[in-house]
């Protein structure tokens, strides 16, 4: 007879691992599903400032393992194994992966968002080398030297401005002609001094001596090419979360996420939805974080049902 758990957490950063310590003090027996190592996009973050608690901030890798190890202090399990499929409405609910089949009274969806790339052919191979996705996290590296940012959304435009207190000049590469971005920016925009834009352009390539030291931008109008030198490229042209395991069982919004409110309960019965890959206004540590607690809360309620 296979083990059956009472919760199966799917993704081992912030809001999954806090769901398995309230899991776990709660006595539920539960495991969490991790493919890499506890801490999700966190982990790649060298510093956090804005998790209360550690007064000198904390690198997201170190933050990512204590979270970990707190759950397991009360007895959570890990697991190092890829999803391949779920049936969510089955009971006890199945997840297919990697490294066999695990059964859960209730699934608490944990499995976040990534940045989306602009799939270029050495893009992934230069991360940490020139090619970042978050101006917070790694701007820091980048003081009086020059960077592009790629990406017309709020999200290109606060970067763009972060980037612009700490570089010597920012340039903000962008593939139409005026910003997706709110007009609340504009004054700030102004006001940067050392920030250019390139409009109607998009990276062709990415240049580099094992470091990136400059793009080629392409002209998408007339196909012109164009060398650009600069010292990081930071991609902000969207979020996607990793829904691809549920799409086709769980409500997504329009923006793919998965429909849960601040109960985090989905469309069905005892599966959660927590952190970056749900609804929501705030995506952080300390939302995701709180959302695996609101989580337990709500499956020690539906476990209670089921007995
Ligand atoms: P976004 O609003 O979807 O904007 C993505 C930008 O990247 C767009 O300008 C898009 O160009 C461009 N883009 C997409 N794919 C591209 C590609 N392959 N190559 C080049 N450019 C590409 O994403 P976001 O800026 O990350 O924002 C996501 C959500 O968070 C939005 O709802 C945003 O309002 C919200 N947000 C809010 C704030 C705030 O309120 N302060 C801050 C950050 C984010 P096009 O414009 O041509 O489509």
């Amino acid at each position: 007879m296979a083990h059956v758990y009472d919760m199966v957490i799917i993704g081992g950063g912030p809001g999954g691992y806090s769901a398995a310590l309230y899991a776990a003090r709660a006595g539920l027996d539960v495991v969490v599903l991790e493919k890499l190592s506890a801490g999700g996009q966190m982990a790649l973050t060298h510093q956090v400032d804005n998790y209360p608690g550690f007064s000198q901030g904390i690198d997201g890798f170190t933050l990512g393992m204590q979270m970990q190890e707190g759950a397991e202090r009360f007895g959570a399990k890990t697991e190092y194994a890829e999803v391949e499929s779920l049936d969510l409405h089955a009971s006890p609910k199945r997840i297919e992966t990697s490294e066999g089949t695990f059964y859960g009274k209730t699934v608490v969806y944990a499995a976040g968002a990534g940045p989306r790339k602009l799939g270029l052919p050495e893009e992934e191979a230069l991360i940490g080398r020139g090619v970042n996705y978050c101006a917070a996290c790694d701007g820091m590296f980048y003081k009086e030297k020059t960077v592009v940012v790629v990406g017309g959304g709020n999200s290109a435009v606060a970067d763009a401005l972060i980037l612009a207190r700490i570089a010597q000049k920012v340039i903000l590469v962008h593939r139409r002609d005026s910003l997706r971005a709110e007009k609340v920016y504009n004054k700030a925009l102004k006001e940067a001094e050392n920030l250019e834009f390139r409009w109607n352009s998009t990276v062709e390539s990415l240049l580099h001596n094992g470091k990136v030291n400059g793009i080629v931008l392409k002209d998408v109008h007339t196909g012109e090419k164009t060398e650009l030198a600069c010292d990081g490229v930071f991609v902000s042209i969207g979020r996607k979360p990793n829904t691809d395991p549920v799409r086709k069982q769980l409500e997504l919004d329009s923006q793919g996420y998965v429909s849960a409110g601040e109960s985090c309960r989905t469309n069905i019965p005892g599966v959660f939805a927590v952190g970056d890959v749900r609804t929501k206004a705030l995506r952080q540590i300390v939302t995701a974080a709180a959302d695996g607690a609101v989580a337990v809360h709500y499956a020690e309620e539906y476990l209670a049902g089921l007995h």
